[in-house]
């Protein structure tokens, strides 16, 4: 995930992680993988701006709670980013496309597989589209 979505610590507006250049890795001269990289938290909202050094890899959300998250009746639903959240949509839309190739270049099926069951669950298609459109509103 190169690009998450989380809630600004400072206001609590839209902030956005991504990959970092890391001074340290370089001065090390050997390569890092990219899920262990350095990353920098930036608030769309407010002048928030927080780094993380590659050995924090653990934390890909630095911490922080996901912008994309909303719970319906029957549990909590959560995405890194807006291509996440339409491949879920698009995903209980249309459960027979799911091996299908998806939209946002999420072509990893077990993106699909990791989804909890009551998301999956063709009779809470209506309440799950719902949920979705509401952590979509969170994006504003
Ligand atoms: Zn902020």
């Amino acid at each position: 995930m190169t690009r998450i979505l989380v809630d600004c610590p400072r206001c609590g507006g839209l902030a956005v992680i991504t990959l970092d250049v890391d001074e340290g890795t370089e001065a090390i001269g050997w390569a890092v993988p990219r899920h262990h990289g350095a990353r920098r938290a930036v608030c769309t909202a407010c002048a928030f701006s927080r780094r993380q050094g590659w050995r924090s890899w653990a934390r890909p959300t630095m911490g922080l709670p996901l912008r994309l998250r909303g719970t319906g009746r029957q549990g909590l639903l959560a995405a890194y980013n807006e291509d996440h959240l339409a491949y879920i949509e698009a995903y209980v839309r249309d459960p027979l496309r799911r091996e299908a190739g998806a939209p946002g270049g999420f072509r990893n099926a077990s993106i699909a597989s990791r989804l909890p069951r009551w998301v999956k669950a063709a009779h809470n298609r209506a309440e799950v589209l719902k949920l979705i459109a509401r952590m979509r509103s969170r994006l504003a």
